[in-house]
């Protein structure tokens, strides 16, 4: 690819894993590739944010008058994030600048470090930020995974996995040690494993263990388990009676104080 003059500066961020983490492979052109829906689009190659490198980031993370925005959603942020680092309530990136302004508040004054997974979508909302008036923004260059792989800070200070868009669902960041932050969407028990709600109509990702995706018929409420086209129900080839006996196993499941 480096030999085509047209791809010869780009950075390409090389991940290897042991099984295939795609099913297949689609190459398209978009006009915009992360979408945030502004009336005045941003050019990051004209305003973005401070680019720090890992080692750099690691320090800045560490001064007490910065803060740290993950820039992700919330399902993302659930399985890991930096310590410390707050969460907007979004689940779609879009959802980021106005979530950013109503609680403009917490974020007046300081120093601000952005981050998401391979850095694209901070090269847009730092852009962004510095467009609204913040005048420290600065983000992760290279994102959480190129974080993960730097031989220097081995990811340190990072808690839980870093989701992935692809088959593998999570990947490790944090070389030095593993500290679990998610959390069963059943139980509240330490877990990081996803499932997709059995409701395709509802199709939410929750976190929960094996066990708790049995009994809970992988529905994330009670309607999404009782759901007609529940897909748990239809794999398992469930009878009324089955589910019956599930949902009764529901009510004696014990929630961990
Ligand atoms: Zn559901």
């Amino acid at each position: 690819m480096k030999a085509d003059s047209r791809f010869s500066e780009m950075v390409f961020k090389v991940d290897e894993a042991d099984q295939h983490a795609f099913k297949k492979m689609h190459v398209r052109y978009r006009e915009e590739l992360v979408t945030l829906r502004l009336e005045k689009d941003i050019d990051p190659l004209k305003t973005t944010g401070n680019y720090l490198s890992p080692a750099e980031f690691y320090q800045a993370m560490q001064d007490p008058q910065t803060i740290v925005i993950d820039a992700r959603n919330d399902y993302e942020y659930n399985l890991g994030h930096f310590r410390g680092a707050i969460k907007p309530e979004i689940t779609n990136f879009r959802e980021l600048p106005d979530w950013i302004k109503e609680n403009r508040d917490q974020f007046e004054g300081k120093k601000i470090l952005t981050y998401c997974t391979g850095g694209i979508r901070c090269e847009k909302f730092s852009g962004w930020l510095v467009n609204e008036g913040f005048d420290n923004v600065s983000q992760l260059h290279g994102g959480i995974v190129t974080y993960g792989k730097d031989p220097d800070v081995q990811g340190k200070l990072w808690d839980g996995q870093c989701y992935v868009f692809d088959e593998r669902i999570s990947v490790p960041v944090n070389q030095t040690e593993h500290v679990i932050v998610g959390k069963d969407h059943f139980t509240g028990e330490p877990c990081e494993r996803y499932v997709n709600c059995g409701n395709p109509e509802c199709n939410k990702k929750i976190l929960c263990s094996e066990e708790n995706e049995h009994t809970f018929l992988r529905g994330c409420t009670h309607e999404c388990r009782v759901h007609e086209r529940n897909r748990y129900v239809v794999e398992h080839g469930l009878s009324a009676k089955d589910v019956q006996e599930r949902l009764e196993q529901v009510k004696k499941v014990q929630i961990p104080s």
